[in-house]
């Protein structure tokens, strides 16, 4: 079936209607292409310097090999010279000129012979070109004894001349001038200069085609991270490229990237869990207030029951209070981790200030708080945050260790990577935390017995605030237990002081 070609009407399909694009404005077109690809732009620069190549090895040839081809032809020029030279004879201190001995070799093109009398007079001419100034000009100095070599315009085209001085014994008795056309070597020059002309745009884009190929081969997986992170969302962080491949720039940047989508993917869910979490326990307290105030007032109670009711929701209010106040800490140092004041503190006083505090609450429970520390125990740091976290894991200790147990405090210091540390050791004899749920303890929200440790008024965000706080201070707290005899958890800090003695 023929089918029509329309001209000047819309092209039907995607390709055509790009292609028409292109068309109507090719600069924009390309410059389009180089902003936006680097394989595109890797392309262009290496062609582009490749060109500037070429051009100077395509000069540099072609000036070397005219160098040597006149070179050569001036080295035939003067063999041919001296040849003619020995065939001119003396008579009588003249020069003897023969018309047979003056012929050389197999000439194809235009040559001259020209003879000189010592006293510069032309006694010899087989060319009648119109040149006899730039010809005689060099006759002196050829009498003078000297080999001159220059060019001159023929009639066929541009000559070579050597005139070179004609001996008799030791006397100078006259010039010969030769003088042969350079056609032979202009048609060498004329097929080197196609040639280049020829291979280097030939080569050139070859070159190009190769260094495109090379180039999209290249960057081919960028592509592919590229697709990959578009398809990445809050919603689907399964996404991973798994490129196998070389350990090569590439193979390490998809690695990277594959790292890094499993570090986001890990924040982001504890972040919605966090979230979850938040608001469940936010919710607990205050269903139970509710629930409460709404059987108090059901009907009229004694005054007993009141109170009873507003003890518990105290109680429940209480813990709201805990729980917004630590969240609200764990929320600002998230969105912008507290620069630790540098003030210097004394644990020494520190310390005892808050097992004080804490005295009551271990001798309601029947438990023994011995503290063993020297008179000063130097670091620098918040105080408010130290106490902060030292009463956390005191509070733990208490709420944790059954009645009649038993909570020591002991302090060290050493030195870990050349760096004097203080190292505060809260042991209790409490129940003991199993060791798969040991790794999870400083998570926040994390609780081994959620009920019970709720009904002991924890927010589950303790320990996960003793942490923040540690390491805000350029520390750490590590946790060692053993089930049924007892935890210790262990707070390292940094020397108050350079000298050993903290
Ligand atoms: P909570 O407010 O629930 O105490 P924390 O973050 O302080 O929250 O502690 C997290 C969990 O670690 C606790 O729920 C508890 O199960 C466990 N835990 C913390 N300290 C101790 C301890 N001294 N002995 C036993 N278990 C502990």
């Amino acid at each position: 079936m023929k089918q029509r070609i329309r001209f000047g009407s819309a092209p039907a399909t995607a390709a055509g209607r790009i292609f028409d694009r292109i068309l109507s404005n090719p600069l924009a077109w390309a410059r389009t292409l180089l902003v936006r690809s680097i394989r595109w732009q890797i392309t262009g620069w290496y062609t582009l310097l490749l060109a500037g190549m070429m051009v100077l090895f395509s000069a540099g040839t072609y000036v070397a090999v005219y160098r040597l081809l006149i070179e050569n032809f001036d080295e035939s020029l003067a063999s041919q010279a001296n040849l003619l030279v020995n065939t001119i004879g003396f008579e009588n201190g003249e020069l003897m000129i023969t018309n047979d001995s003056l012929r050389i070799g197999r000439v194809n093109n235009e040559h001259l012979i020209r003879v000189y009398r010592a006293d510069g007079t032309l006694i010899y001419n087989d060319n009648s070109i119109e040149q006899a100034n730039a010809l005689a000009a060099s006759v002196p100095l050829a009498l003078a004894g000297e080999r001159q070599h220059f060019a001159i315009e023929g009639r066929e085209g541009p000559m070579r001349v050597l005139t070179v001085p004609i001996f008799d014994g030791t006397r100078t008795a006259g010039a010969l001038q030769l003088g042969l056309s350079l056609e032979d070597v202009g048609d060498t020059m004329r097929a080197l200069l196609k040639a280049l002309l020829i291979l280097a745009p030939g080569v050139l884009l070859l070159a190009s085609g190769g260094g495109f190929f090379l180039a999209s081969r290249a960057l081919g997986p960028i592509n592919r991270i590229t697709r990959a992170a578009q398809q990445i969302s809050a919603e689907n962080f399964s996404r991973r490229l798994d490129l196998r491949g070389p350990n090569d720039e590439i193979g390490r940047l998809a690695h990277t990237f594959d790292a890094m989508i499993t570090r986001l993917q890990l924040a982001f869910e504890q972040q919605r869990r966090f979230t979850a979490d938040a608001s469940h326990e936010l919710r607990s307290p205050i269903t139970a207030i509710i629930g409460q105030i709404d059987v108090a007032v059901e009907r009229t109670r004694d005054a007993e029951s009141y109170q009873a009711t507003l003890l518990s929701v105290r109680e429940q209010a209480q813990r709201l209070a805990r729980l917004t106040n630590d969240l609200l800490y764990l929320a600002r140092s998230d969105a912008q981790p507290k620069p630790v004041l540098k003030e210097p503190i004394d644990l020494g006083q520190l310390l005892p200030a808050i097992v004080a505090q804490l005295e009551p609450l271990a001798e309601a429970r029947n438990q023994t708080l011995q503290i063993q520390l020297p008179p000063t125990l130097l670091t620098h740091g918040n105080e408010d945050d130290l106490i902060r976290l030292f009463l956390n894991l005191l509070d733990n200790a208490i709420r944790y260790t059954p009645i009649g147990g038993s909570i020591a405090i002991e302090t060290g210091t050493h030195t870990t990577n050349n760096q004097p540390t203080i190292h505060v050791a809260i042991r209790d004899t409490g129940p003991g935390i199993a060791p798969e749920h040991l790794p999870h303890i400083f998570e926040r929200f994390f609780r081994v017995d959620r009920g019970r440790t709720r009904a002991q008024g924890g927010t589950g965000l303790g320990l996960s605030i003793a942490q923040t706080i540690a390491q805000a201070h350029g520390g750490q707290i590590q946790a060692t237990s053993t089930l049924g005899q007892g935890s210790t958890f262990t707070v390292t800090l940094p020397c108050g002081s350079i000298q050993t003695l903290c």
